[in-house]
């Protein structure tokens, strides 16, 4: 048909060639992608053939992304999701059933522990809660019907260190998944598949990305049979990532490496000069001090991350006094991000909690979680400082 020289109509054209050999990845937003013909369809569904039909099943930044954290987890067929919590719902969605037992780790990321003690309940999905830094206690609430333990290695905000290595025998020998959420800890400290878990979860939105630009998870299984049910229910759950989120997240893996090791060195070198003030206790595997330094050697030689926790006296008022002094730190309740943040577990993480439940866990009013970014130490050191001493006056 001849085209009317006038016509506004805008009709869909390809890409110019050449865009493929772009040196950064492609972002895609496309949420549909064209296929050559019906057969070519029956390639992608039925003979698993490379290619993408709908952005919620699949989509090129979602697999790029993928593949470099299967890379750093040494992993394969991980998938990428909206969330942390989204990997999280995958895995619970995915491979659990009514009648089950699912024992997860008494001081888990909070909303993993809202899901374990409220929602597979309701689901029919029975569940304990055990300290995972004691296999006794996790072997103690094993059942029969025990079909799946979910922990973290270093766990929020008390930085204790989970007895991987026990529970992981416990999980071998009764059959029962591991499940690690390896967010704190990250690939660059512990890779948890080298050490028996059939299950990794990230929260990428933090360490991974590291810029908290982007809400992400990742989620992969040892055996490829619930790599392919985790997929499925993805899918069907709509956990889906956005291409964006994916682009951001993917970017910002390039320097992951060097954040860790500069974040890390950071953290180490504030833990010890808070330790040396005066009514400040700090709690950091690293340090021979915390309760669990030799389990943390062991596990993570000495990579013991970017997480600092400390503890002065006092309540509300010296809190507040505290956040209010501390400058250009970001008081905010996550971890993970270039800079350095800080966050009051008391009003944040642990709000839900009674002061006596906050109290048996170590948490009071002057507990202080710091994430440890990039920045120079020695300012660091000086605003947490003067931080301190304000609240202290
Ligand atoms: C933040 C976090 C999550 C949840 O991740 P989202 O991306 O916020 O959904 C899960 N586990 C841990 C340890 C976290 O820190």
């Amino acid at each position: 048909m001849r085209r009317d020289p006038k016509s506004t109509t805008v009709r869909r054209t390809p890409w110019p060639e050449g865009a493929e050999r772009a040196l950064g990845t492609p972002l895609q937003p496309s949420v549909v992608y064209t296929a050559a013909d019906p057969d070519a369809l029956d390639r992608i569904y039925d003979d698993g053939a490379p290619g993408f039909t709908y952005a919620r099943e699949a989509h090129p930044n979602a697999e790029v992304l993928a593949a470099k954290i299967d890379r750093l987890e040494g992993a394969e067929g991980g998938i990428v999701l909206g969330s942390g919590m989204a990997a999280a719902t995958a895995v619970m969605m995915g491979l659990l059933k009514a009648g089950d037992h699912v024992i997860g780790a008494d001081q888990l990321y909070g909303r993993s522990l809202r899901m374990l003690a409220e929602d597979l309940p309701r689901l029919g999905i029975a569940t304990t809660l055990a300290d995972a830094c004691d296999a006794s206690a996790i072997e103690a609430a094993i059942r029969s019907e025990t079909r799946l333990i979910l922990i973290e290695i270093v766990s929020n905000p008390t930085l204790r260190v989970a007895d991987l290595e026990r529970i992981a025998a416990l999980c071998r020998e009764r059959d029962i998944l591991l499940a690690v959420d390896n967010t704190f800890t990250t690939p660059r400290a512990i890779r948890p598949f080298e050490h028996g878990a059939d299950l990794v979860i990230h929260s990428v939105t933090k360490l991974l990305a590291g810029h908290s630009d982007a809400t992400l998870g990742y989620v992969a299984a040892r055996d490829p049979e619930l790599r392919e049910r985790l997929r499925v229910t993805a899918i069907t759950l709509g956990l889906t990532a956005s291409p964006f989120d994916c682009w951001l997240a993917e970017r910002g893996l390039f320097t992951f490496e060097l954040r860790y090791d500069r974040a890390e060195e950071n953290a180490a070198a504030l833990a010890a000069h808070l330790a040396g003030l005066e009514g400040v206790q700090v709690l950091y595997p690293g340090r021979s001090d915390h309760p669990q330094h030799d389990r943390a050697a062991a596990l993570l030689g000495t990579r013991f991350g970017n997480m600092v926790t400390f503890q002065i006296e006092g309540e509300r008022d010296a809190a507040n006094a505290l956040v209010r002094a501390a400058g250009q730190i970001g008081f905010a309740p996550t971890l993970g991000d270039v800079s350095t943040t800080l966050s009051h577990p008391a009003t944040s993480s642990h709000r839900a909690l009674t002061p006596e439940a906050r109290a048996a866990l170590g948490i009071t009013e002057g507990t202080f979680r710091v994430s440890v970014g990039v920045e120079p130490v020695e300012t660091l050191c000086a605003e947490f400082e003067a931080a301190i001493r304000a609240a202290q006056a």
